[in-house]
Parts: C-alpha cells; structure tokens; sequence
C-alpha cells in the first residue's frame, strides 16, 4: 500500500515511522528530519491512503478536496472538523449526545461573559472559540487574572480572530487521560490510553505548551476503560454527528479528566495528538496502514492490538517555548541518541542549517521515545537519549511518566 502523511512535525514522523512498517510511504511536506519528506502537495500525488496529520487542513477541508478527486483519505471533511475548529460546536455536540463535560456557556459579549465568569467557582476556565494551537486555554484559581483573559480573548488582542468568541467552562479535577479511536463514520475502535503533560514546567507548572511529553499504557486504568469511553462519549458522538448528516472517518481524539463524579470530557479533537498519540502508535502490533485504510473506507472490522511494553517520550523544546521561541541553532547528538537501544527520535521542529547540518526550527524541536518493558525502564532510555541531544537552550521536563494520575 502506499501512503501519503499530511504534515510536518513529531506526530507525522511517528505516523510515517509506524506506517512504514507495512507501507510505502511519502510525507508532505514533512522535514529534512522525517525520510521520506517532498514538496509536491497532496493534491498532486497519488496513493492508496491520504492520512492528515494536522487539525488545521482539515478545518480548511482539505480532505473534501482530496475525496472530490476520487481520493480515499483517514480525516473528516471541514463539517466534521468542526468538532475542533470551535469549542462551542463541540460542547454543543457533547450536550446533544449526553456525553459528560463541563457546565459552559458561550460568549461574545464582555459584559455577559464576565457576569457568568463571576457566578462560577475555582478554577476559571476561558477558552478561545477557534483554534489556538493549544495555548488558547486559560485554567486559574485567579478571577481577576481570569477576566483579564476574557477582555483581551474578546477584544482579540490575544489569538485574533480565533479568540473573539469565548468559552466559559466550570473548572473541574482529577488526572487527564487521552482516549484515540478510529473512525469509519459509523462506528469506532479505541486505541490504548496515554497521558501527555501539557505544562512547560516539571510538576505541571508553567504556562500550557502543544505538550512537553507522554507516556503509554496507564497501569492505573481499568482494563476495559477505553471500551467504556467508546461506549460512554464516541459512540453517541458518532450517532449524533450522523444523525447531522456528518460522514465522519478518521480519528476522534477524546480527552478526559478523571473526576470525582466519573471521567468527564474536556474536549474532542479531530486527529491523532501530537505527543501522546506517539507513544501508543509506537506500541500497536497491528497494521496501522490497515486500521487507517478500513476507517477511511468505511470498513473498520480489525482490532488493534498493543505491545505490553511502555514508551515514555519527552519533548526537547527550544529556547523560549511556549513563548518567544529562538530557532536557527545546530542540533547536536541526533545520531547518538538514534543508535541507542530501545529509543526512536522523531523530528518534529527542524530545518536544513548552512551547512548540511540540521537546525532548530519550532519550539518543539526533537522528541525522543523510550521503549521498555516498563514505564521506568522506558523512562531511563528516554533520558538517557534526550541527554545526548544538545543546542542552546534546550529545555524538557524531568518528570515525564513519573507521579502523575497514580491512583
Ligand atoms: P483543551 O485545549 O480544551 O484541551 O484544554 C487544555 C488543557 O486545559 C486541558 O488539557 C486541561 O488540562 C485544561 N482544561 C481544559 N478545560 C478544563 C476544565 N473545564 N477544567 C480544568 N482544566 C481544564
């Protein structure tokens, strides 16, 4: 089978590491660090399998553009992509289906928003309505801090356009888990959970980044936990987003929080997270072109299955991220981190450097992946590996895998 992988960061240099296995496969367009990478776009390349990796084209309706031209693609169409191009169709969505989240409302007006924001408790949650690259959320115990927040998302001095409507959430607790299933428009199958760690600072302090780390499986978990979500959130999401008339294949994405009253939904995403999708794509034993093609073709019938093993990935950012982010500077160590055992190095934000060398180019710049027989021992070979990775600046967290949802 050939393949074409939509994107260019870490996740689709996962996506084209694990499809490779079994598949022919092009990434566009890619990196100078994912083998593979070309410049030609989508439209122009042919392929038994289009996967789009990023949320972004998908809002855009690139994939109805490829499937207009007979093509078949794993990623909803832009009706579909709804789901995460504005958080008040999805919260609306999750409330026709009777999925559990959140008491929210939605708002563009100033005054309303902060006379509702002062009728809800500890901690404030403010969302931007569209997408922010997962840095428009605000979650604080302050409410002076959090009506700053909802002035500046409403006047679009932060994230423009995007943030002009916002989303008030009742703040909720408990350990985050991210639940993937695969999509053929009618019904769905889970992948296993992983947890990511979306603050830049060890200890989950700091501001949200895209995500600094992940691991996979979650010992903690009951073992049929995963079906349950199937059963519980994407089965009626999927009922419900036929019942709009939405063919939705491809991958919905559900993040949940492990509340005190049962998981509850924190938000749906429309495709494969980037980092914790890598850590469970890299355990599945099954054939992931296979899995992508009977979902995209509307014929999901074969069960995923998972090496028993963990991977623990971290993140190895740039200087400044999440905020101002320098570039341009060589990365040292890519080989020697690559040629240890039980360690995959996925380039997510690379470039070409003057002299063949590469160079950092995105604030998250390598993520390297332990696999072991255990969390800690795939945490060892993580560390071990992101220690041989070096430029200016390089930060990561220290405590990826570690303390975190243990129950
Ligand atoms: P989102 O982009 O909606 O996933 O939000 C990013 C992160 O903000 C989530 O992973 C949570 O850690 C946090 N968050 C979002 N919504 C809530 C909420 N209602 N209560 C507490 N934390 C939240």
């Amino acid at each position: 089978m050939k393949v074409v992988v939509v994107g260019s960061g870490g996740r689709e240099a996962c996506l084209a590491l694990v499809l490779a296995r079994t598949a022919d496969v092009v990434v566009t367009p890619g990196n100078p660090g994912i083998p593979g990478s070309v410049d030609t776009p989508p439209e122009e390349l042919d392929a038994d399998l289009f996967v789009i990796g990023p949320e972004q084209p998908l809002v855009d309706g690139l994939a109805d553009r490829l499937r207009a031209q007979g093509k078949v693609v794993f990623g909803p169409g832009a009706d579909g992509a709804q789901v995460e191009g504005s958080k008040a169709y999805m919260k609306e969505l999750a409330a026709a289906a009777s999925v559990p989240t959140a008491r929210y409302g939605v708002f563009a007006d100033v005054d309303e928003a902060l006379a509702f924001l002062r009728t809800m408790a500890p901690p404030y949650v403010v969302k931007t309505d569209g997408l922010a690259a997962g840095k428009g959320v605000l979650v604080t115990p302050d409410l002076a801090e959090a009506e700053v927040d909802v002035r500046a998302k409403l006047a679009g001095e932060a994230f423009g356009d995007a943030g002009r409507t916002v989303v008030i959430e009742e703040g909720m607790t408990g350990p985050e888990v991210s639940v993937f299933a695969l999509c053929d428009g009618v019904r769905a199958v889970a992948l296993d959970p992983a947890q990511d760690f979306k603050r830049v600072g060890d200890g989950d302090t700091g501001p949200n980044t895209g995500g600094m780390g992940a691991y996979s499986p979650l010992a903690w978990l009951d073992p049929g936990f995963a079906d349950d979500v199937i059963a519980r959130f994407v089965q009626p999401t999927l009922d419900e987003l036929r019942r709009r008339g939405i063919d939705y294949r491809g991958l919905l994405y559900t993040g949940l929080m492990i509340t005190a009253d049962g998981p509850k939904l924190v938000e749906y995403n429309i495709r494969f997270g980037d980092p914790d999708s890598q850590v469970v794509l890299l355990r599945l034993t099954t054939d992931l072109a296979q899995h992508l093609h009977e979902a995209a073709t509307g014929n999901l019938h074969t069960n995923p299955e998972f090496d028993p093993g963990a991977a623990v990935l971290v993140v190895a950012a740039a200087e400044g991220y999440p905020t101002a982010v320098r570039t341009g500077d060589a990365i040292q160590g890519l080989d020697a981190a690559r040629e240890m055992d039980g360690v995959d190095v996925l380039c997510a934000g690379v470039a070409d450097g003057p002299d063949g060398q590469l160079v950092t180019a995105g604030g998250r710049v390598v993520e390297v992946v332990g696999r072991g027989s255990d969390v800690p021992t795939a945490w060892e070979r993580a560390y071990a590996a992101v220690d041989r990775l070096d430029w200016p600046g390089l930060h990561h967290r220290t405590d990826i895998g570690m303390n975190k949802g243990e129950q």
